[in-house]
């Protein structure tokens, strides 16, 4: 049975005072639930402040994106094992932010997986089409090219840890979102890439996030898609209450 992964991404947003506070609310609403594991990535800056909120909660804090090498000359760089000293024990990589408007290639994103394992940081690995890709019929080979690099040289074990984040580009802070049809199709598909690649005990372990324009209206019935475990969610986790309620109808979808 896979439990559900509701993880909020804040970017580039929010002041300390305001991290913290929704820190706290975030804690909160995580603690009210069992059936749903909530996260959150704060900037960079923030973590430590976050995690010290967050101690003693069920609320996971995880890093935006890190670099793949363990320290040395790569200035304004974060390393995996500086966020896993913090007390980070998740990272997303691979944002579409990062391969589109900073151009992070397919091998580098490889390269980070590895070294997020290697750190004991378990990835959030986002894959997903831009919109004129989807026009052009070529949603399943971008998706397939982003998994299948993404988990290139992982252990059946590393694979089985990692989670998945559909997020099609054309759906990110847009308020367009996928219909729940639309993402239930692509994380079938990731699926049956996951079994392809491995084999269908460990596709069945792993979790799918969606996200793109996830808000409290949407969750549920998203949430209610067989494939899809999850959300990865940014704007609507800026603000405590919204994402409370994102997290509450998640629970709410996966526990009927
Ligand atoms: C994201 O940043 O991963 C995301 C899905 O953003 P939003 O929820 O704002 O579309």
């Amino acid at each position: 049975m896979r439990k559900p992964f509701i993880c909020g991404n804040w970017k580039m947003n929010t002041n300390r005072a305001e991290a913290v506070a929704l820190a706290e609310a975030t804690a909160a609403a995580a603690a009210e639930v069992t059936v749903v594991e909530v996260g959150a990535c704060p900037p960079a800056c923030y973590l430590e402040a976050v995690l010290a909120a967050a101690q003693g909660t069920p609320l996971v804090v995880g890093g935006q994106n890190m670099y793949f090498q363990e320290k040395g000359a790569f200035t304004g760089e974060i390393a995996g094992p500086m966020l896993a000293d913090l007390g980070c024990t998740t990272v997303i990589l691979g944002h579409s932010e990062r391969r589109h408007v900073f151009g992070e290639p397919d091998d580098l994103i490889s390269k980070k997986v590895h070294a997020a394992f290697a750190c004991g940081l378990k990835p959030i690995l986002c894959v997903g089409e831009l919109i004129e890709q989807r026009r052009a019929g070529e949603t399943e080979t971008v998706v397939r090219r982003h998994v299948a690099t993404g988990l290139e040289g992982l252990s059946p074990e590393q694979a089985a840890a990692i989670v998945i984040a559909y997020e099609p580009v054309w759906a990110i802070g847009t308020g367009e979102t996928a219909t729940p049809d639309q993402a239930q199709k692509v994380h079938a598909f990731i699926r049956t890439l996951l079994a392809d690649l491995y084999d269908a005990r460990l596709a069945q372990a792993v979790r799918i996030q969606y996200g793109g324009s996830v808000k409290p209206e949407n969750a549920y019935d998203l949430m209610r898609e067989p494939d899809i475990d999850g959300a990865l969610v940014g704007g609507a986790s800026l603000k405590a209450d919204s994402f409370a309620a994102i997290i509450a109808e998640a629970a709410k979808a996966k526990r009927l």
